[in-house]
Formats: structure tokens, C-alpha cells, sequence
């Protein structure tokens, strides 16, 4: 709650100035904040007489303790009749467990959806000791409304310690809506998850444009939530042998609270959704050359039964979509065969793809960083190499 103290604060409007969401109104005779402020605390850092001050509340350590386990939202995709869950899910179970294992708790999926789902006895292979599970026709297909309210049932009621969603679109939507909801902390985008030695989640991402990593904590507020890009971590091999327990989950859903309804889907079928799931991606950079270079990268994509993507330069240059950018301001990728083009191997390339099982580098220069985490390295000039390996493929 933001506080003013009415008997300091000299009306100046500078803290009206500085409200990014327009909560703020200094009248003639006093400063007010109405229902749209945020608690960003803009208003805080420029007031010059300190008369704002923000009172968040924090819960106890014996109101923190209650809350128990590592939770991830099972995000489901429509394959043919079925629903079952995205490849995401399956990476945050296996890290999940270990975390789980290292804080002495339960590891648990909370499935939303309708009679569709299918698949759930995987998570518990992967990893659940339960499966949390809510069907709904309401369900059926993803909305910001009937998923928040289903999600923050469940949690309310488990009161879990950890809670993780995959950074897809609809992780990086539901994930604030519930926090928001609820008043749990959020780290959005995280790559990477440990425990500390105060059993806290610490949570890593890119900040400042990627020039630093940040370890954040939420020491005030539970569950300790974060969304996770997909491929950060490796799914382990399922363990059938690990039973499966599912137990049902009763949601109640209107069709007058759903606000949104879904009309038509329709599939774009470009490169950006297949680079996340691809299992092999062959990557262009800068050492292409110039864009009509990049059909024979495209040629050797397609043979292989992959995706193309490329590094930030070639972005930046125009000869690619964002979207099919590989790294650290990109997407993060983790496919079975990875070979980069004319790709020296800065490091904000190498966080998004160094998790491929195989890496090979085409690049002429012997010294280029690539090298040094390819598992086969190629000396040459691609626009000799390319067109012989095609040949080759094609014979
Ligand atoms: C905050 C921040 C975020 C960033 N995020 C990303 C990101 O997400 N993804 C990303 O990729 N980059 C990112 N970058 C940029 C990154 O630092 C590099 O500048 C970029 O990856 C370089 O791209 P490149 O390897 O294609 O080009 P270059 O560094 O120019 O390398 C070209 C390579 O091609 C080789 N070459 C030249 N001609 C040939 C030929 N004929 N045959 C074979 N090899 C040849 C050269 O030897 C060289 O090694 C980021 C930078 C910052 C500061």
C-alpha cells in the first residue's frame, strides 16, 4: 500500500509526474492514489521531501513454512483429438525433481484441461510424485480467464513453494495473471534454478539487456514463482516404473467469466515454431555472406528434415526474422544436431543453443570461439562446403 504523509508532502506534483499508470492526482489541498496504482514505486524515488513510502506486507516465516512442494503447470498442446503435454513441461519435471529433492519435498503437475487430456501418467514417469488434475469443458482450449481461475484454485488450496511455468506465450500470460491474483512474486524468464542453503529458490536470468545475469529471490511472499524458457534444461529419460498418481480436481467455471472465446485457429507453419521443438536446426551467421547465401543453409535445414535459424547479426542485418533468432535475446534452442554457418560463437549466442545434444561448425576461421564447444569442427569457407555436403546428401 503507498502511504503519503499528508503533513510533509508540500503538493510540488512531481509524484504525479513520475506515475507511469496515472494513479497519482496532487490537488490543491492533497495527493491522492486511486485503484491503478501498481506499488512500482516510481513516486517513491522522485519525491523530494520523502513524504511517500510503500508498506508491502510480508509474510511471516511461520506462514512461509506452510507452504510446501514444486509445482509446475502442465501447459498441454492439441495433437490430433488429444490434448498432452508440451515438451517444456517434461524439461521443468526434471529439474523440478531435483529441486524438489534438494528442498526434502513433493514434486507435483497441476493438468488443466478437458476430457482431452491425455499423457498424465508420463508426469509421474518424469518425475511427479501426484498429478493435480482439473477438467473442464471450459478447459478446452487456453483463455486468461478460465486458466487463472482454475491455477489459483489449485494453488490457493496446495499452497505449494515453488511453482514453475514453461516461457511459452501462454506461461509468459497465465504466470502474472496468477501472482497478480494471489500476490506472489514472479521472475519472468528464467535460465536457470537452484536451491540456496536457506532452501530459497534462486532464480537467474539476463537483465540489463542481457549484460548481466541477476540471481533473484523472493525471501517475502509464497509460492516462489518463475517461467522458464524451453530447452534451458534436458528432459531425462522416463521411468515407467514410478507409479502414477492422478487425483482429480473440482473447478468451478462460468462461461459469463471467460471474457475471451477462441473463433478460429489458425496455423502460421513459418520456421519461428519449429525452432523451439526442432530436432535439427542448421544456423547461419554473418560468414554467409549476403541473403541469397542463405537458401543453401535453408536446402541443408530442409535434406536434414530441420528448421533454418541464424545468429543476432544477420537479424540485425534484415536477412532473417527475430523470430528465428538463436540466443540470448532470442529463442533458446536445444535440438538433437545443431551446425552453425559462418557463426563465430559469442557468448550471447552460445547460451541459447549449447544445450544441442551435437554441435557442428562451418567457419574459416581455425581460432573462432564455435570451436571451442563444437563437438565437430569444420575449417573452411561454407559457400565452398555447403553446395559438396548437399551433393552429398542428395547422392
Ligand atoms: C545484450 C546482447 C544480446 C545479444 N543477443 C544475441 C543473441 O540472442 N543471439 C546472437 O546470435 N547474438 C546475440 N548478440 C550478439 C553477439 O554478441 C554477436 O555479435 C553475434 O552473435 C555475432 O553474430 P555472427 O557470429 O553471425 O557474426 P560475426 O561475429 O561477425 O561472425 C561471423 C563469423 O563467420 C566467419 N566467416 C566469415 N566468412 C566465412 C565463410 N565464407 N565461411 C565460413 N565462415 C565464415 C568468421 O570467421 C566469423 O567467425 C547479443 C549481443 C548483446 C550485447
Amino acid at each position: 500500500m503507498l502511504k503519503i504523509d499528508h503533513h510533509v508532502c508540500n503538493l510540488c506534483g512531481l509524484c504525479q509526474k513520475s506515475c507511469p499508470f496515472g494513479a497519482i492526482s496532487a490537488g490543491e489541498e492533497k495527493v491522492t492514489v486511486d485503484e491503478r496504482c501498481t506499488l512500482c514505486g516510481a513516486c517513491v524515488n522522485v519525491c523530494p521531501q520523502s513524504a511517500l513510502s510503500i508498506e508491502r506486507r510480508q509474510a511471516s516465516p511461520e506462514e512461509l513454512a506452510q507452504y510446501r512442494g514444486v509445482f509446475v503447470w502442465t501447459e498441454c498442446e492439441e495433437r490430433g483429438k488429444k490434448q498432452v503435454p508440451r515438451k517444456v513441461v517434461y524439461e521443468l519435471l526434471t529439474h523440478g525433481r531435483r529441486l524438489a529433492d534438494r528442498l526434502g519435498q513433493p514434486l507435483a503437475a497441476i493438468a488443466l484441461g478437458d476430457s482431452r487430456m491425455e499423457d498424465l501418467d508420463r508426469l509421474c514417469h518424469q518425475g511427479a510424485d501426484r498429478v493435480i488434475c482439473c477438467r473442464h469443458d471450459l478447459l478446452g482450449s487456453y483463455s486468461t480467464d478460465g486458466f487463472t481461475t482454475a491455477l489459483a484454485a489449485v494453488v490457493a488450496k496446495e499452497k505449494p513453494s515453488v511453482l514453475l511455468f514453461g516461457a511459452t506465450p501462454n506461461g509468459r500470460d497465465l504466470a502474472p495473471r496468477v501472482a497478480a491474483r494471489l500476490r506472489f512474486g514472479l521472475t519472468a524468464d528464467c535460465t536457470g534454478l537452484d536451491i540456496d542453503d536457506q532452501n530459497q529458490l534462486v532464480q537467474t536470468r539476463p537483465a540489463f539487456g542481457g549484460n548481466i545475469m541477476a540471481s533473484i529471490i523472493s525471501p517475502y511472499t509464497r509460492p516462489q514463482a518463475a517461467t522458464v524458457r524451453p530447452n534451458v534444461f534436458v528432459a531425462s529419460a522416463p521411468d515407467p516404473s514410478r507409479p502414477a498418481v492422478i487425483e482429480e480436481f473440482p473447478v468451478t467455471l462460468s462461461k459469463a467469466s471467460i471474457r475471451t472465446k477462441v473463433v478460429e485457429t489458425i496455423a502460421t507453419g513459418g520456421e519461428a515454431e519449429k525452432i523451439e521443438e526442432a530436432r535439427v536446426i542448421v544456423s547461419a551467421g554473418r560468414g554467409c555472406g549476403e541473403p541469397s547465401h542463405l537458401e543453401l543453409v535453408r536446402s541443408l535445414a530442409h535434406r536434414l528434415g530441420g528448421a533454418m535459424a541464424g545468429s543476432r547479426a544477420i537479424v540485425e542485418l534484415g536477412w532473417i526474422p527475430h523470430t528465428i533468432q538463436v540466443g540470448q535475446s532470442g529463442t533458446t534452442v536445444g535440438p538433437d544436431l545443431y551446425i552453425a554457418v559462418g557463426i563465430s560463437g559469442a557468448v550471447q549466442h552460445i547460451v541459447g543453443m549449447s544445450s544441442s545434444k551435437k554441435i557442428i561448425a562451418i567457419n574459416k576461421d581455425p581460432d573462432a570461439p564455435i570451436f571451442k564447444i563444437a563437438d565437430l569442427g569444420v575449417v573452411g569457407d561454407a559457400l565452398h562446403i555447403l553446395p559438396k555436403l548437399l551433393d552429398a546428401l542428395k547422392a
